[in-house]
This record gives C-alpha cells, sequence and structure tokens, in this order.
C-alpha cells in the first residue's frame, strides 16, 4: 500500500525537498509512498490572488484567508486522511502519533504563513493542529517536511534493518544510549570495555543504565509517571 501524502502550501517547490534524497528518497521511487501538492493560491479569485488579509481586531501581520483555504481543502478528495494542521499552538508531535500515523493510508498537511490561519476554516474542516517544538517558524513547511520524515522511516521496508526503528530515543520512553565504533581509541579515550567484551546480556544491561542516566539528567520528564 502506498502512504499518500497531500501537501496545502503556498511554496510547493519546497516539497518533497530533503525527503527526494537517501532512504526517503529511494521509498518514494519505489512507491512506498507518494507526494503531491496544492497550491492554495491557485484557489484565489481576484486579479492579485490575494490569499491573505489584515487581523480583524488590529494588530501586526497577516491572517492566512478562510475561504481560499477552505476551498483549497475542499479540493483534496474526501476521503478518510487524519488533516493536519502545522501550528506552533498545537499538540506536539510524538513518536506515538507518528507511528499512528504511519499505520495509516496517509496524511494532508496544511501548511501556515504569516500570522496563520482564520480559526473558522481550522473548526470548520476539523484540522488537527500540530507544533513541531517550542518556537517559531516562519511558516509550516518546514515542520510538514518533519513530520513527513518521521513518517516515512517507519514504513515497512523503509529502513533497511526492521530493527533499527524501534530501538530509537523515545520508542521505550527513554532517550538511546551513546555509540561507538572503530577505531578502538580515538583520541585518547577508548570504547567503554563492555561493548567489546562480547557478553550480550552486560551490554544490554550497560545500554540500558546508561539510557536511564541520560533521560534521568536531560528530560526526568520522559520519566515521570502520567
Ligand atoms: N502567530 C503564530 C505563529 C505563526 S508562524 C503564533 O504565534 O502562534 C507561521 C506559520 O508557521 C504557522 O501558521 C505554522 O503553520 C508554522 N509554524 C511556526 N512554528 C511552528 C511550529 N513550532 N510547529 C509547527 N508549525 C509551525
Amino acid at each position: 500500500m502506498t502512504f499518500r501524502a497531500t501537501i496545502l502550501t503556498l511554496y510547493p517547490e519546497m516539497f518533497p525537498g530533503h525527503l527526494g534524497f537517501s532512504l526517503s528518497g529511494k521509498a518514494m521511487e519505489r512507491g512506498d509512498w507518494a507526494l503531491d501538492t496544492v497550491q492554495i493560491r491557485d484557489f484565489a479569485e481576484d486579479k492579485h490572488r490575494t490569499v491573505d488579509d489584515t487581523p480583524a481586531g488590529g494588530g501586526a501581520g497577516m491572517v492566512l484567508k478562510p475561504d481560499i483555504l477552505a476551498k483549497a481543502i475542499d479540493s483534496v478528495a474526501t476521503d478518510t486522511r487524519p488533516r493536519l494542521l502545522m501550528s506552533p499552538r498545537g499538540k506536539p508531535l510524538s513518536q506515538s502519533r507518528v507511528r499512528e500515523l504511519a499505520d495509516g493510508e496517509g496524511v494532508v498537511i496544511v501548511c501556515g504563513r504569516f500570522e496563520g490561519v482564520d480559526q473558522r476554516v481550522i473548526d470548520g474542516r476539523h484540522l488537527e493542529e500540530v507544533s513541531i517544538g517550542d518556537y517559531i517558524l516562519s511558516g509550516g513547511e518546514p515542520a510538514a517536511l518533519t513530520v513527513l520524515d518521521s513518517i516515512i522511516r517507519l514504513l515497512p521496508g523503509v529502513m533497511g534493518n526492521a530493527h533499527s526503528g524501534t530501538n530509537e530515543s523515545f520508542e521505550h520512553g527513554l532517550l538511546e544510549h551513546p555509540h561507538y565504533t572503530r577505531p578502538q581509541i580515538f583520541e585518547g579515550q577508548e570504547i567503554p570495555a563492555v561493548l567489546t567484551s562480547g557478553n550480550h546480556a552486560a551490554i544490554e544491561k550497560w545500554r540500558l543504565e546508561q539510557a536511564l542516566k541520560l533521560t534521568q539528567q536531560r528530560r526526568p520528564d520522559l520519566l515521570a509517571d502520567d
């Protein structure tokens, strides 16, 4: 089954961007996933093809017009794919949500610009607001590429080593242990002896201890009961 992503944007040239390279690029060539873009501006009707207007109530910046954006959304086949709106006000993206999305048939992603999108189109078209972190981008496109990247690497057959997708940071509620590879001594520092001991039980134990220690130091929130 091909995972289908449809991106609504004012900058379709930004896609597939980095997703055209490496594992995701090869997966796209194989047909594991497919991308199409919708230029929101194509739905503007005036001669200047206006897509934004000043905020009601005043203030800086511009707002994406609901009538134009709604038409762009409605032009996308009315299927059951989740419709995401990239938004710093959204629920922060999590690996568990990424996994759910990767198990589905695809996604429709709306990329905001300017100050954002008129609230009535968010409500009326049931857009799920998704944030990629607590900082402000100038547009939703890099966020959409990030969301898609995290999904595509989980699609069946995309990662060469089936195991490597399931042993990452967050998959088990912990940050991942540190990695080492040859040379044995680098700038006077040795690879921890346990990793070259051949004792798999000891290696697993060391990795878990390291993961717990790192998580405790850097992300105690991940260990908190919820
Ligand atoms: N005025 C808005 C920010 C607008 S930034 C606010 O303060 O909430 C312009 C667009 O960039 C947004 O509509 C959104 O699509 C995208 N964007 C910015 N930061 C983002 C983030 N952290 N996650 C996802 N999308 C983001």
